[in-house]
């Protein structure tokens, strides 16, 4: 039995795949904001900002603060989005995107925003990109070879192919570290009207008491935005940078030598796929195993 690491370099685009249509599972799942944790006994001390997003007093107070923003704040405004644009795939809870695992050939063109690295938002969206690939849309540089991104995205995509091409996108870079949620909800609701984020510059400024009366409203409404700067105008290359995402096993995903939830990675014998041993079932340290030979095969 061969167990070893995957090759995850590959020749970009891969051999023999012609670019496979990226399939998106993120329709099916429209959860309700999440109830409120504030159990019985200590509700009536507790103040809303808005009851029905779930948003607390203390919630206004880290928007008007220039706290960062935490997943309440985001997966309200993505709730919001929801309503607003109904036939828009994505904009999935972002509590319930490592748990969204059923596979759903459904229609390729999502907007979602993904938390990643343990402290950064950012947005991801399939509408600008061409078959096979992936927008990330981030106000820092901080998305660059995330694992937990590229985990995140894969498990959104499922995609069947070889490997996916992730394309990190020109757009705004935030001043300071604390605006990345913001940045990503402005995103996002660009994505949602059809309109590509890194044509459009944003008034960091206003974003907070924009995003404060959106929620008042109950509706979003475009982030005030800036005169196009000269330079950015003249700007070329959309696409910043691009790198095929190799992927493999059952369940899609890539190698991550960091993760030892799923065990060792064996290959097929036959068809040189890499499977994780969890995945299969196999015990890569059953010496009784010749070879490995895939369900596939
Ligand atoms: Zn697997
Ligand atoms: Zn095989």
């Amino acid at each position: 039995m061969i167990v070893g690491e995957p090759n995850t370099v590959s020749s970009s685009p891969l051999k023999n795949t012609s670019p496979p249509e990226l399939l998106c599972n993120l329709s099916p799942i429209r959860p309700q904001i999440s109830p409120s944790t504030v159990t019985e006994s200590n509700t009536s001390s507790v103040k809303y900002w808005n009851k029905r997003l779930g948003l607390h007093e203390s919630d206004r107070t880290t928007v008007r603060c220039g706290e960062w923003l935490t997943d309440k704040h985001i997966n309200a405004a993505q709730s919001l989005l929801r309503e607003q644009f109904p036939l828009q795939q994505g904009l999935q809870d972002t509590l319930l995107v490592e748990q969204c695992r059923t596979y759903h050939s459904g229609t390729n063109n999502f907007v979602q925003i993904l938390y990643i690295n343990g402290n950064h938002w950012v947005c991801t969206s399939n509408r600008f990109s061409p078959a096979g690939a992936v927008d990330v849309f981030d106000c820092s540089t901080c998305s660059r070879n995330s694992r937990t991104l590229k985990r995140q995205l894969a498990l959104i995509l499922q995609c069947p192919a070889a490997s996916f091409c992730v394309r990190h996108i020109d757009v705004q870079r935030q001043n300071g570290s604390s605006e990345c949620g913001l940045f990503a909800i402005a995103f996002a609701y660009t994505l949602c009207l059809g309109l590509d984020p890194s044509t459009i510059r944003y008034d960091q400024a206003q974003m907070r008491t924009h995003y404060e009366a959106c929620i008042n409203d109950e509706e979003f409404e475009m982030f005030p935005t800036l005169p196009y700067h000269h330079r950015q105008a003249a700007r070329q290359n959309r696409v910043k940078s691009e790198k095929q995402l190799r992927i493999f096993c059952k369940c899609r995903l890539p190698w991550d030598k960091d993760d030892t939830t799923k065990g060792a990675m064996i290959q097929c014998s036959r068809c040189k796929e890499w499977y994780h041993e969890h995945c299969c079932n196999i015990n890569s340290t059953d010496y009784t195993i010749k070879k490995y030979i895939c369900d596939k095969c």
